[in-house]
């Protein structure tokens, strides 16, 4: 492995409405190969790849709860959708030469693993590329829950966001033309300022691990060589802000 490497092993989180491309609905085939082709060249830079992929693009549990199912069963509804997608992203990754397990946290054994901390981490070591499936394995959670808690759980230097916003803003910056673009926070700051983000309980993790939210898959690539070794990968804004140190010390 290079030694190189900004990041040695890092957690990808694609969320099911990155996959989507500009459909409306479910699987976009060229936007899936494009975050494959990303996580592909990522590998070949000598980084360990694990992904946890949402499944907002074909089943939410807040939607089905809005039809009238119960939250926990419209919940294990949404994990199931993201075995859908991360066997298709399997799919994907495999077309293109990389070797790919999906573990899944809810057992399903005739489609992929169940998961398994330990192998996971061995998979990685042998250059394949880990997919986690349907989340925390929990109703009440979301797959961003489990992005942290793999991160955190594969001892990941870095946990990246594939989504449709570039950072963390102080508003929607879809809808509010002057929200600010924060660099660094911590998980006081984001309780105090209502920032609704999702974060791993007190200081452990800031401590211990950078946040970045990198790029939207629409707009460049979701993680590329590059990502894995600049000191600062974020893209520039007009509009940034640091609260708290910044120097990745909670
Ligand atoms: N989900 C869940 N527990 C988890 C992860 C996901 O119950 O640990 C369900 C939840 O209903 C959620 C759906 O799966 O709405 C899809 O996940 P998510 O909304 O996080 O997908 P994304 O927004 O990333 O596409």
């Amino acid at each position: 492995m290079s030694a190189a490497l900004r990041y040695r092993r890092v957690l990808l989180k694609v969320s099911g409405e990155a996959l989507m491309g500009t459909q409306p609905y479910g699987i976009d085939v060229s936007t899936l190969e494009r975050i494959a082709g990303d996580v592909k060249d990522a590998i070949d830079a000598g980084a360990q790849i694990c992904l946890v992929i949402g499944g907002g693009n074909i089943f939410r549990g807040l939607s089905g709860v809005a039809s009238g199912i119960d939250r926990a069963t419209a919940d294990y509804m949404g994990m199931l959708a993201t075995i859908m997608n991360a066997i298709a992203m399997q799919a994907a990754l495999e077309r293109l030469g990389v070797p790919t397990r999906v573990q899944s946290a809810i057992p399903i054994m005739s489609v992929c693993e169940p998961y398994i901390r330990r192998r996971a981490i061995r998979h990685m070591e042998k250059g394949r590329a880990v997919i986690f499936a349907a989340g925390t394995g929990n109703p009440f959670f979301t797959t961003d829950t489990a992005a942290a808690l793999r991160a955190a759980e594969m001892s990941c230097d870095g946990m990246f966001k594939a989504t449709q916003v570039d950072g963390v803003y102080s508003d929607d910056p879809k809808r509010v033309k002057d929200a600010e673009r924060y660099d660094f926070l911590t998980y006081h700051d984001v309780l105090s300022r209502d920032l609704k983000l999702w974060m791993h309980p007190p200081s452990r993790f800031p401590a211990r691990m950078e946040f970045r939210s990198w790029c939207s898959p629409f707009t460049r690539k979701a993680i590329c060589p590059r990502s894995c070794r600049a000191k600062d990968a974020t893209p520039s804004s007009p509009k940034r802000r640091s609260i708290g140190r910044g120097d990745g010390q909670a």
